[in-house]
Order: C-alpha cells, then structure tokens, then sequence
C-alpha cells in the first residue's frame, strides 16, 4: 500500500515513511491510495479473534513493508498495556451499546492509537539508526497519551510543555508521575497558547528542527486513524450477533480523528449505517453537516474540553474523498478559507456528506443533564465528551436499531465536571489514586523562548 498527499505533492511513499513524515512536505495529510475490502466471510471469521488479533486483521492491508511477524509483536504490546482483557469492551446500557475506550494508561481513547504509534516509532527508527526529539504542547489528553506512549522508547527523547497548574491535577500528574530518563516535562508560566508559540517558533526554525530531529504527535499521522479504525470493527462483531446487521456510531469529535476512523472502517466494509459527528458549543463540524456552513468562529471553553476545537485537522482527510480525490479541489478550498474564513459547497456536495453523517451539536447544560439522568437509570458514569455523543445519539438514530456509542475518557479524568452533574463526588479508579503518593519529576519555566530552548539542547538524545 502507498501514500500519497490530499495536496497532491509529493511522490506515493510507503507505510513507514508515512509513519516518519507525519504531516505531509506539501502541507497536506496521508491517506491511502485505495482502501482494501473486507468480504463478509472475512468479517464472520473475525468474530473469533481477540483484540490484538483482529487489529492485526485489520492493520496488515494497509502496511506491507513491515514482516507481519514484526507488526504482530508491535500490535501485542501496544495492547498489553491496557486494564482490560477485552482492551476496548462494549457494554450495554439503556438502549445504547457503549464502546469503552479508557482502558489505556492514562484512560482516555487518545492511547489505542498512541501506544501503537510509540512502538512503530521505536521500532522505524531502530532500523534506520535515527533518533526522534519529539516536542509538543498540550492542554492536558494528548501530552499525557503521548508521553505515555514513547516512554523508555529507545531512540527517542519527548518534551512536553503545559501551562502551569491550568491542567487538571490528574492530567498534571498523568504527566508528571512518568519519570523514565527520555521524558521532560516543561510547566510554563503561562497559558496553553503560549506553550503552542513556544513549540511553532522551534519548528519554523528549519535549521534547528533538522539539526535536532525534531518530531511532532499530534492527531494528523495516519498510523493514529488506522489504529482507531479497529475498535469500529470490533464494536460491530460485540454489537451484533450474526450476518451483514447494520450498526450506527455516535463520535464526540473535535479534531475529527476518531470519526474519520469511522469513515475508513465504513469503506472497508464494515456494515455501518450512520455516523453521527457530535459537538459542543464548538460546532462548525455540525453548522457544516447541517447547513453546509464551514465557516470559522471563536473557540468557546467546555466541559468537555477536547472537543474545543474550531479547524479540525484530519477533516482535510474526508474533504479529499469529498472532491473525489482531486488535490486541486483541496488546494482551492483552502485558500478560500484563508481568505474569506470559510468554504462553500454545492448542493450535490452537501447531499454526499448528509449521506456520511448527521450531526447534533450538545451545550454544556444537555451535556450535564444526560450525565445525570443516564447515572440516575443506570448507575452507569459517562464522562462529559461522552455525554455529547450519547445525547446526539439519542436524539439522531432511531431506537430499535443498534446504536453504538464511544466513550472517549473514563468519567474521574474529568471529577468537576461529573461532579456537578450528578452532585457526589466520581470515585476514583485505583491507576488514578495511586498517581497521589508517585515521585514526579517537572521543570517549572517562565514562558520565555530563549529558557526552552536551552532546556531542550541540553536534554537531546
Ligand atoms: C481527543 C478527544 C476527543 C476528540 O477526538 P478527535 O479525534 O480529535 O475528534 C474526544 N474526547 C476525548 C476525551 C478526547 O481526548
């Protein structure tokens, strides 16, 4: 399988270099040239299989230049990191299936895809003798999913920037409490987007970011879609019982990662009837199904703050398909969002996306009320970017019909938020009151450019 840009330049590379290259030279993101099908013999045989058997099922056609002896090892251990023996199990409560996607170390859906990526890093970078300075800024999920996933990695070095006590204290110590020797974490004395500056001025200085292999994991890199498609596949074969029964998903989206992953699982062939993209008050995803209006706004602070996003980066993924895979569409689009802050589209267009998803946006007072009527019928805890998607899903796919919901963070990530909705405190699983009595390890830095960069050269590998 090869590789090729949504901007249409570069030549078609292999699975590790797309791995490698992450974001594409010419500015666009990785996607496939074609897309593998499963039949539905291939489909029934998969009932059988385990987690890390089935993503070996799943993953192997999009990579062929990794021995499946290798890749199998690398999909083990990716898995063998997560609390459950289901890995990602489906429950059911209410009417909805709820795919529970919080088993990984730091208990939110980011660590399927990055425990796989940390691995695919070590194990790339070993065969080509290279090293890999990861430098990133995070508001809490995605530093701690990364750190977690390239710990005692050998070859690579990560550093991770947030702002000073504006995490939530388990995300700090999520962070704070991994003390392997390659993983600095840098507090800044300052906000989340003076972190981000920080981290753009070191990669717009080309000479330094070649100099220092400087590497990113945010949510662009294809090997974190295809992890996720996964799960998709092995919700449907714990959902149904038998034959080609349709099952819709319900997404709490921001950077349109996970759903997007529900797009692909869709075109491999795994019988998916509606994918519903749930938002928060941060909606244009939904303002764009809906309405076919994409057009940018401010980005409104949550209760479910990993949806608060306005440019979802891996919608440039479907747009791609949108345009029937032509680059200059992609190109076109984007310098009409430049320049007039939106792009527009054609009523066969809107027509095309209404028959890939339908779309509910959820405010932070629904989000609380379904936290707390769901605990009230079931005893069950949805954390708040799941109350999202439960609601839409609610609200968009009919009852009688088999609805799936993804639960993208255990409910104790984010205690003040379900603690309003359900007025008691959310108990604490065990892996976060241990987090309490762990040695941490941090550097506290004033946001000041000149001070992380020495801080960085120092600590290279
Ligand atoms: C990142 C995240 C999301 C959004 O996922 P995308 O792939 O960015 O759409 C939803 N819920 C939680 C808990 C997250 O951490």
């Amino acid at each position: 399988m090869r590789y090729i840009s949504t901007r249409g330049g570069i030549q078609p590379i292999s699975f590790k270099d797309a791995v490698m290259m992450g974001l594409a030279t010419d500015g666009g993101l990785l996607l496939p040239e074609s897309y593998p099908r499963v039949t539905e013999r291939q489909l029934e045989e998969w009932r059988h299989l385990s987690y890390p058997e089935l993503a070996l099922q799943v993953i192997s056609p999009f990579v062929d230049d990794i021995p499946a002896h290798d890749l199998k090892e690398l999909i083990d251990r990716s898995y063998a990191t997560f609390n459950h023996p289901e890995v990602t199990p489906v429950v059911r409560q209410n009417g909805v299936h709820i795919l529970e996607l919080f088993h990984g170390p730091t208990l939110a859906f980011k660590d399927v895809a990055l425990q796989f990526l940390g691995n695919l890093f070590e194990y790339i970078l070993a065969e080509r003798g290279q090293q890999l300075n990861i430098v990133g800024a995070t508001s809490g999920d995605t530093g701690s999913a990364a750190i977690h996933g390239v710990r005692g990695k050998k070859g690579i070095t990560i550093f991770i920037m947030h702002p000073h006590g504006k995490t939530s204290p388990v995300q700090a110590l999520q962070m704070t409490t991994v003390t392997d020797d390659n993983v600095h974490n840098i507090a800044i004395r300052g906000t989340f987007d003076d972190c981000q500056n920080m981290v753009k001025a070191l990669f717009n200085d080309l000479a330094f970011k070649e100099k220092y292999c400087l590497g990113a994991v945010n949510s662009i890199n294809w090997a974190r879609v295809l992890a996720q498609v996964v799960y998709y596949a092995y919700a449907w074969l714990r959902a149904t019982d038998t034959g080609r029964q349709p099952v819709s998903f319900s997404v709490p989206t921001g950077n349109f990662g996970d759903i997007f992953a529900g797009y692909v699982a869709k075109r491999i062939g795994v019988p998916i009837d509606m994918l519903v993209l749930a938002t928060n008050e941060n909606n244009i995803l939904t303002r764009f199904v809906n309405n076919g209006d994409y057009s940018l706004a401010e980005v409104v602070a949550t209760a479910s703050p990993s949806m608060d996003i306005q440019l979802a980066s891996n919608f440039e993924r479907y747009l791609f398909h949108l345009y029937n895979e032509d680059p200059a569409r992609v190109r076109k689009a984007f310098d009409e969002l430049k320049e007039k802050g939106r792009i527009s589209f054609s009523a066969d267009e809107m027509e095309r996306v209404r028959s890939d998803f339908r779309s509910a946006s959820v405010d932070q007072g629904a989000t609380l009320e379904t936290i707390g009527s769901f605990y009230r019928e079931t005893g069950y805890l949805l954390d708040p970017h799941t109350a999202v998607g439960v609601r839409a899903a609610l609200d968009l796919i009919p009852a009688g019909t088999v609805r799936v919901c993804l639960a993208t963070a255990h409910p104790a990530k984010f205690g003040e938020a379900v603690e309003r909705a359900i007025a008691a405190p959310a108990p604490l699983p065990p892996a976060i009151a241990a987090l309490e009595n762990l040695p941490t390890r941090c550097e506290i830095m004033d946001a000041d450019l000149e001070q992380v960069r020495q801080f960085f050269v120092s600590h290279v590998s």
